[in-house]
């Protein structure tokens, strides 16, 4: 069996490469159903086929894995921390993650995590992108955003009863938080546990639901969220908000909020990290005969010296006209590239001045 993964991670799950994040879950949860082992135990590829199904769906549901492989491949994935290509935990693991407890129990896998008799659930962690410009990441910045989130109800503080009311026994499972169901296929019988669909496996259900939230524990919440964006921070980079994510529920905690930077485009500048480069427009005198001329930075214009003799394409640096680091520091330089300028049209003066000048190069040329 082959252990690398040497494929097109969008052809592996059979989506496009603008596929949304929904359209690769559903692409992945179908093509997993189908190389599930029982039904596909006769192929002996399943396996892995399965991993790299997994893999695919591993990088391609994480935005910064995916930005990752878009730009650099399976190559930069490789290079970058935390992806094993070939430690994939065991198979039964993946399909807890994937389709639920109870759903391996034939494959027996021992470290199986049970759902809580209590019913706790932390709630999910939460991505979204906020947009900040070059001076924002000169200066860092206080963003407000909108936030909507499950949030946990504050009714009920998540508990999802109404005050005051007690649990009861789930009558599907009698309290046992499973249900056992028997299966048959060419191998024989098998019995699996399931998680009951009707207490999710607390055991207990709600008598009298929290009239905030329905008995679910959550409910949805907008807000004004302050962002503070650190100065330095480069495209991707991604700040943690504690406790804004999905709210937790019966105790569980909240999840985390991920705030994925992008830096707005200024089509005067490029920038490498903390260097920023430029081009500068020069008159043909002021490179042959040196000047100071005026450039324009992030925070204002500053004087660049032009050195004598400059030539068309020369890059001057501007010392502390960068950006800062990540998280502040001393600002970087800024790589000013000289656009030698010829004047298209000449008065008599200038004409006649030219005219000597060359003269003069003529002359020196004969001595
Ligand atoms: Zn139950
Ligand atoms: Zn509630």
């Amino acid at each position: 069996m082959q252990n690398e993964i040497d494929r097109d991670l969008y052809d592996i799950l059979g989506v496009g490469q603008g596929a949304s994040a929904g359209e690769i879950k559903s692409a992945y949860r179908s093509r997993a159903h189908e190389c599930h082992p029982d039904v596909a135990h006769h192929d002996p590829d399943g396996e892995h086929k399965f991993k790299e199904l997994s893999f695919a769906y591993e990088i391609l549901s994480d935005p910064e894995k995916r930005r990752t492989y878009d730009n650099f491949g399976l190559d930069g994935l490789k290079r970058g921390a935390g992806i094993d290509f070939n430690g994939f935990g065991s198979i039964s693991d993946l399909f807890d993650v994937f389709f639920g407890e109870g759903f391996s129990s034939g494959f027996g896998s021992p470290g199986r995590r049970r759902p809580q008799r209590s019913g706790r659930q932390s709630g999910r962690d939460m991505e979204m992108v906020v947009v900040v410009t070059l001076a924002d990441v000169l200066d860092g910045a206080e963003k407000e955003v909108d936030l909507t989130r499950m949030a946990t109800c504050s009714d009920c503080d998540g508990s999802g009863m109404k005050t005051g009311s007690q649990m009861s026994r789930c009558s599907s499972c009698q309290g046992t938080g499973e249900v056992r169901r028997t299966q048959r296929n060419l191998f024989g019988t098998f019995i699996r546990a399931q998680v009951c669909a009707n207490c999710m496996g607390a055991g207990e259900v709600i008598t009298d639901p929290c009239s905030g939230c329905g008995g679910a524990g959550r409910r949805s919440l907008t807000e004004k969220l302050q962002v503070s964006v650190p100065p330095g921070v480069e495209r991707g980079d991604r700040l943690r908000v504690r406790e804004k994510g999905e709210g937790g529920v019966r105790g569980g905690a909240s999840g985390d909020l991920y705030v994925v930077i992008d830096v707005a485009g200024d089509p005067r500048f490029q920038r490498d990290g903390t260097r920023l480069y430029r081009r500068a427009t020069v008159e043909m005198v002021d490179a042959a005969l040196g000047a100071e001329i005026e450039v324009g930075s992030i925070d204002g214009e500053f004087s660049l010296k032009i050195p004598a003799g400059t030539q068309h394409g020369d890059v001057l640096k501007a010392r502390g006209k960068g950006l800062p680091p990540r998280y502040g520091g001393k600002r970087g330089d800024m790589s000013v590239v000289v656009d030698v300028k010829v004047p298209r049209k000449l008065t008599a003066e200038q004409k006649k001045l030219l005219e000597s000048y060359r003269q003069a190069g003529k002359e020196r040329a004969r001595k």
